[in-house]
């Protein structure tokens, strides 16, 4: 603290078109602050002589169109300063977006191709920069004024809210360089895992559904409709990967394909699109600042994400420990589950599982560790095809007294007792 830190600060000037690329340490965070010039985090322009505070482990770039100065405090993993970046490629993406909402916003809706603002879906294997390169293009439109919605269907990860989910949120505002995107009114889906191998079925269900929904919304804001979306996708990109990119692509009606790092996937890509006129396929060059992060260091990150949602990012928010009795809350998952056995079925029945079907969760020991969705569902025939309010964690199952012991982002009721279970678990730490 205080006077002993002072000795850990130090000034990079970076030139124009440079970065400066940091990874901060994995123990305490780091602070950052522009001295003069311009810069701007991932789309994101700096307030002068301001103080950012980095928790530890995250990764960024603080780019500089014109020259800057930076001052850093505290320890880093690494950082360095670059001057190759794709930067130029991207923004010039931007300005042709930015026409294209223009020219929504101008057209009338009889003129159905102009009058859609520009739906941009990024596409890339894991770590090629697809989220960052999203962040960017939502924070420049807002920058000008649009509303663009960013569309997440990443499960992995989880850039709106926890992973094992497919969301959009409207970004009124650049991204903050350390909060990340604002969670006010995230529309939200529950798929439960954080591969889509697990259900095809249901993670192209929950696809159409959040597409439906933005299609309404879009429909009745003009607003929204002209500033249009940003799409960020998974980093499977290989067989079923693949086909629920065309999926996606198809479903949103995508009419602007970025693809990050991968010849293969662009030629490909650009060979689907001869059949679509007006989807154009561009094919743009991966940063070099990219950090790639092993399967352990994303598994890791998972957990922080589930953390972050209940805790906050610093520990903020206050979630409260509740308890209810085994018969309040009503538990369903959906697909899978046990399979009756031939021998119970009629002749010729087919002993698959519906991958879609919803059924109720026994209250076990099983659930322990779990992360539950609470549905916005009214009656479970609606549990597969409705949004979801949040999320609780399951702490304890006490099978004698019947009772659940479970953490929710805040006390009192839940907004519904409908729970949908995956197989999203976290270890809290
Ligand atoms: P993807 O979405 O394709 O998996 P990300 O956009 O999440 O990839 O990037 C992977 C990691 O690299 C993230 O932690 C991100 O913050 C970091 N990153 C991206 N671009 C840069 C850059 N230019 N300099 C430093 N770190 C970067």
């Amino acid at each position: 603290g205080g006077s002993a830190s002072a000795s850990s600060i130090k000034q990079v000037k970076l030139e124009r078109e440079s970065e400066l690329r940091i990874e901060v340490g994995n123990e305490s965070p780091l602070k950052l602050r522009l001295l003069n010039g311009s810069a701007e985090i991932f789309g994101s322009e700096l307030a002068p002589e301001t103080w950012l505070t980095f928790p530890p482990r995250v990764k960024f770039a603080v780019f500089t169109w014109y020259g800057a100065t930076m001052e850093m405090d505290g320890a880093t993993e690494t950082d360095y300063t670059a001057d190759e970046t794709p930067m130029v490629s991207y923004v010039n993406v931007h300005a042709v977006l930015e026409g294209r909402r223009n020219r929504a916003k101008a057209s009338s809706p009889n003129d159905s191709e102009a009058y859609q603002g520009p739906r941009v879906i990024v596409v890339g294997p894991t770590d090629s920069g697809k989220s960052t390169l999203s962040r960017m293009l939502l924070s420049w439109a807002a920058k000008q004024g649009w509303k663009p919605t960013f569309v997440d269907l990443d499960i992995g990860q989880g850039s709106i809210t926890v992973p094992g989910c497919i969301a959009a949120t409207p970004i009124e505002l650049p991204i903050d360089p350390v909060e990340g995107i604002p969670l006010e009114m995230p529309l939200v889906y529950f798929y439960g895992h954080t591969t889509p191998s697990n259900n095809v079925d249901l993670y192209k269900t929950l696809v159409n559904e959040l597409a439906q929904m933005l299609e309404t919304q879009f429909s009745r804001n003009a607003e929204s409709r002209a500033a249009s979306m940003v799409i960020n996708t998974m980093g499977w990109i290989e067989g079923i990967g693949y086909e629920l990119l065309l999926h996606a692509i198809d479903t949103f009606k995508a009419n602007v394909v970025l693809v990050l790092g991968q010849e293969k996937l662009f030629s490909m890509l650009k060979a689907v699109a001869k059949s679509k006129p007006n989807v154009d396929v561009v094919k743009l060059q991966k940063s070099g600042g990219v950090v790639s992060r092993n399967a352990k260091f994303r598994q890791k990150a998972r957990g922080y994400r589930i953390r972050e949602y209940f805790y906050g990012l610093t520990n903020d928010l206050s979630p409260h420990s509740n308890i209810a009795n085994f018969s309040d809350l009503l538990v369903y998952r959906i697909g899978g589950g046990p399979q009756a056995p031939r021998s119970a079925l009629p002749i010729g029945a087919d002993p698959v599982a519906n991958p879609l079907r919803v059924t109720p969760v026994n209250i076990d020991r099983d659930l322990l560790h779990m992360v539950l969705s609470v549905s916005y569902a009214k009656e479970p025939d609606q549990i597969l095809t409705s949004n979801v309010a949040g999320f609780i964690y399951i702490t304890d199952i006490d099978i004698q007294r019947k009772k659940i012991t479970y953490l929710a982002p805040s006390a009192g009721e839940l907004p519904s007792k409908y729970l949908i279970m995956g197989t999203l678990t976290w270890l809290e730490t």
